[in-house]
This record gives structure tokens, C-alpha cells and sequence, in this order.
């Protein structure tokens, strides 16, 4: 109204001065009716203008909505949007409810062979269907590239296994990309709520590691649980301080010796990792190697290690070896014989007190690249040994096709020697293959002069084990070859 009585005030200014500068004077009728007609149209015209805009403000607005709570492939409900409506539910209902976290298995996979728009055609297809799984209350959402999270409010545990069973025989049911059809696998982690006081962040963290654990077991579903919780915790604890290790080289290689069962004389020293973990002391590789492993480290690592145990080998006398366990991913790695023999030409170790040890997984693993790596280390003079003979998978047929210079008989057999018939067969039919294939054996885990004697009399040449002594740090590899640790077992060379 201000502004209306603003604008007839100015027109009637604007007239004043027509009349001035024309030099007519208007009649007043007509001076009001000119001020009616233009205030009409004008507020007519901003009126409309006003509506305009307000319209495309809200569709704007909602355009910002939509965009912010919406995962725009799936049309679903994001992550953000699931947190607020769980949490309002969470908020407002006293009763339980279950939270489902669906996982597509090996979706980089999918990616690699489809590409994007592949994949975005299969989470259309298959959002589509989790949707439709979904009853009145609950709450879907698309949460992560490959994860999709429900909320069943009111759904015990019974309740929720169905539901994720289900889910799980609808997304396996094969999409179609482009004009082939795919099946893609699921995992799903189920975690309750309602009772306690967690958030939405909490219980889907929680989902997290129930999908985890389902995936690791290849169950399709799988429940928190509390104590799986604390070992993902312990374990993510583990792998921050191995990374730091790593990072600090404080992961040493230790010497444990092998000894020459006729002579009790050392031969050579095998290398054997040890952690000296700032809380929990000296840890053993079993428990470090396979997260290096998973962590893609164990090539860092081993290279640490080996760059190590080589300085420490070229300091023995000439006639001692140096064993290093290197891992079946490493075989795989079509640069990896070159890079040994680099290390070895960078520490001055001649390639000749080099036994490379690989275990019969690493066959299996990759074939043809362990093949060559075997082949390039062997005419550079690196002896090649095969380790834990017997646990492993791979057939007698790897013993003729690869040639190696020596096989170590697994603890577990050595340990059963003279104890089961069983033992005793497999074990003197190895000896005879490897004396036909001109093969040095070395029995592993000798605990006492009984299984040193058996192990000898079988026809091991050379023995391993604490009977001889346990791994120890490179500073005690002189006393052990001055015959001064551990005393009267073993004799210098
Ligand atoms: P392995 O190559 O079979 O090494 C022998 C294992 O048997 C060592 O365990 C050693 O401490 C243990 N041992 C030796 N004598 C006896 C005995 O008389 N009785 C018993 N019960 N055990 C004995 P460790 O050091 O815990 O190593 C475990 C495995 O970890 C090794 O088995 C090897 O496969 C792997 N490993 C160790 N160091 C490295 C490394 O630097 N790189 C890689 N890739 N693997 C390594
Ligand atoms: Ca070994
Ligand atoms: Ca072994």
C-alpha cells in the first residue's frame, strides 16, 4: 500500500513536470485518471512478477532438496537422509528396530568389465528392487557406491533375517547391462536398535562390521556381535602400529640356524621377522604378515627385510647361507627375480649363498610368473627351496616341472616321526623322490635328539628347530658360530 501510495505521489510528480516542460496545464479528471490507469497497470505487472518468482524459488528450492537428500541414480533416500529419518525414528519410538546394510560383492569387478554407465544400469535395476522389498515404514537408502541400508522399525532379529535373505535372492537375480544379463552377489550385516542409546553413525558402523564379517566368511548374513567389534578394534589398533613399524624399520630380521644333521655343524641362518612391538614385545610373523599382506605393505616390508638380512649374510664367513622366506605375492610379481638380484649386487651377497624359500602356495598362486622368477633367480646362481613341503596344495607334478635345490619337510611330520605308521609312509616315500630328483632335504621343527636321529636316519641332510637353537637377533650370529650359544648342540663349521 506504501509503495502504491509512493508510486501516485511520483506520477504525480512526473505529470507536474510534463506540465512544465510541455506548458499545458492537465485538468485535474484527467490528471486522475492518468495516476488510476498507471497504478493499476503497474501493480498489475508486479503482482505477476512477484508470483513468478516465488514459484521458481520454491521449485529451486525443492530442486536443493531433492539434490541434498537424494541419491539422483536410484532415486532413493542418501545417507543423509537416512541419518535424519532414523534418527528421527530412533527419537521418537521406544520400540526395536533392525538396521540392514546390504553389500554388492565385487563391484570394482563390475566396474572393471562394465565401466560406469554399466554399473549405474545394474544400481537402478537393483535399488529398484530393494524398494520393493521394502514394506510401509521402513526406510531405504543408498548409502555408499555399492551399499544399500534399511531400516526396519518394529523387526526383531527373526524378522530381520528374513528380510535380509530375501534381499539378498533379489539382488542376485540377474541384471541386465546392455544386452547381457548379469548376476550380482550381496552380503548383509543386521545390528539392532532401540535399546541404549546409540546414533544412527554408531548402529551403521556396527552394520558395517556385521557385512565385513559376512563377507570374510562368505555367509550371506551375518548379526553383530559385541566381541566381533572389539576385534575389528584390536585389529585396526594392529594395523596403525604396523604401518608405523614398517614406517620406523622396526621390524628385524632374526637368524635361526641350520644345521648339517651328520656334522651338527651350522651351514646357513635363515631369516626370520620379529616385531619388537613397544606394548605387546617381540611378535611373531603370523600374526604381522598376513596384514601386511592384506595392506598391499609385504613388498615394503620384505624389501626392508632382505635389504637387511643380506648386509647382516655378507658380514658371515663365506661359507654360510642366508634362507629368506619370500611371500607367494612376491613370486607373482614379474619384477621381482630382478629386483633380489639387485638388492644382492647393492649388498655385495654373491647370489651363490642365496637359498630363496617358497612355499607350495605360491605355486598355486601363479604358475607361469613363479616359473619365471624361479628360472631367472636359478641361473643367477640363487638356490631355490620349497618350504613346508606337504601342507600345501600343489601337486608331485610342480617337484619334476620346476627345478629345486632343496625341500624342508614340514614340523608337523617331523613331529610325528616314529609315531604313526602314516607319518612314517608319506614320509619315506618323500625321501625317495627327493634322493631320485638329487634333492637336499632339511627337516623343520627338531625339538630333541630323538627326532634329529630319526630325521637323519630317514635321510635328512640337513635339520632345523629349537633343539639347535630358536631365531635370534643378527647381534648373536657370532656367538652362535663361536659355538658359544647354545653351548654343546652345535659345532662351528
Ligand atoms: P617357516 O618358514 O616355516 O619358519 C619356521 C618357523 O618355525 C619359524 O616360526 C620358527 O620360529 C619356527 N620353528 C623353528 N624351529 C622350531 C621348533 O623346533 N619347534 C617349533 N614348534 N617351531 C619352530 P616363525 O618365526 O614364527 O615364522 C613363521 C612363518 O612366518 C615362517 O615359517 C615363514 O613362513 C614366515 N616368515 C617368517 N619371516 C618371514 C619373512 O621375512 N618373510 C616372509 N614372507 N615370511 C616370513
Ligand atoms: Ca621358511
Ligand atoms: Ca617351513
Amino acid at each position: 500500500m506504501v509503495f502504491l501510495m509512493y508510486m501516485g505521489i511520483a506520477n504525480w510528480g512526473g505529470l507536474l513536470i510534463l506540465q512544465k516542460v510541455v506548458g499545458t496545464q492537465f485538468e485535474t479528471p484527467s490528471f486522475l485518471y492518468f495516476c488510476g490507469v498507471a497504478l493499476v497497470v503497474f501493480s498489475t505487472r508486479r503482482i505477476v512478477d512477484q508470483r513468478r518468482e516465488r514459484i521458481k524459488r520454491v521449485a529451486a528450492e525443492r530442486h536443493a532438496y531433492a539434490v541434498s537428500t537424494r541419491d539422483p541414480l536410484t532415486q532413493l533416500p542418501n545417507r543423509r537422509q537416512f541419518q535424519s529419518e532414523v534418527s528421527a525414528a530412533l527419537k521418537s519410538s521406544n520400540n526395536i528396530m533392525s538396521i540392514l546394510l546390504l553389500g554388492l560383492d565385487h563391484f570394482r569387478k563390475l566396474n572393471e568389465v562394465y565401466g560406469h554407465l554399466g554399473c549405474d544400469e545394474a544400481l537402478v535395476q537393483i535399488g529398484s528392487r530393494i524398494r520393493d522389498c521394502a514394506k510401509s515404514g521402513d526406510i531405504v537408502a543408498r548409502i555408499g557406491d555399492d551399499e544399500f541400508a534399511l531400516c526396519l522399525p518394529g523387526a526383531d532379529p527373526e524378522t530381520a533375517h528374513r528380510v535380509a535373505c530375501s534381499l539378498v535372492e533379489t539382488v542376485k537375480k540377474p541384471v541386465q547391462i546392455g544386452i547381457e544379463h548379469h548376476s550380482i552377489g550381496a552380503s548383509v550385516g543386521i545390528t539392532q536398535a532401540g535399546r541404549g542409546h546409540m546414533t544412527v553413525d554408531e548402529l551403521l558402523r556396527c552394520a558395517h562390521v556385521a557385512l565385513s564379517r559376512a563377507r570374510n566368511t562368505h555367509t550371506e548374513c551375518c548379526f553383530f556381535d559385541p566381541k566381533m567389534d572389539a576385534h575389528v578394534r584390536e585389529r585396526s589398533l594392529l594395523e596403525k602400529d604396523l604401518r608405523a613399524a614398517i614406517g620406523g624399520y622396526d621390524i628385524r630380521p632374526y637368524y635361526q640356524p641350520i644345521v648339517d644333521l651328520k656334522t651338527r655343524r651350522i651351514v646357513s641362518f635363515e631369516s626370520l621377522a620379529r616385531w619388537h612391538h613397544p606394548m605387546n614385545g617381540l611378535v611373531t610373523p603370523d600374526t604381522f604378515l598376513p596384514i601386511a599382506e592384506e595392506l598391499g605393505l609385504i613388498n615394503v616390508l620384505s624389501g626392508q627385510l632382505f635389504g637387511d638380512a643380506c648386509r647382516d649374510a655378507a658380514t658371515w664367513p663365506e661359507y654360510i647361507s642366508l634362507s629368506f622366506n619370500f611371500s607367494p605375492t612376491q613370486f607373482s610379481d614379474r619384477n621381482f627375480a630382478q629386483d633380489v638380484l639387485t638388492i644382492l649386487s647393492d649388498t655385495g651377497l654373491p647370489a651363490h649363498r642365496l637359498e630363496a624359500e617358497i612355499t607350495e602356495s605360491a605355486l598355486v598362486a601363479d604358475f607361469e610368473a613363479t616359473r619365471h622368477a624361479i628360472q631367472t633367480l636359478r641361473n643367477s646362481g640363487v638356490r631355490i627351496v620349497i618350504d613346508d613341503f606337504g601342507t600345501g596344495y600343489s601337486g608331485l607334478s610342480h617337484l619334476y616341472e620346476l627345478r629345486f635345490d632343496k625341500l624342508k619337510i614340514d614340523k608337523r611330520f617331523i613331529k610325528e616321526l616314529g609315531k604313526s605308521t602314516e607319518s612314517d609312509v608319506f614320509l619315506r616315500a618323500i625321501f625317495g623322490l627327493c634322493k631320485g630328483l638329487d634333492l637336499c632335504i632339511t627337516a623343520e621343527g627338531i625339538e630333541n635328539d630323538a627326532q634329529a636321529d630319526a630325521a637323519f636316519r630317514h635321510g635328512a641332510h640337513q635339520g632345523q628347530g629349537f633343539l639347535f637353537s630358536e631365531a635370534v637377533p643378527a647381534s648373536a650370529v657370532s656367538q652362535l658360530l663361536a659355538g658359544s650359544l647354545p653351548a654343546q648342540r652345535i659345532a662351528v663349521a
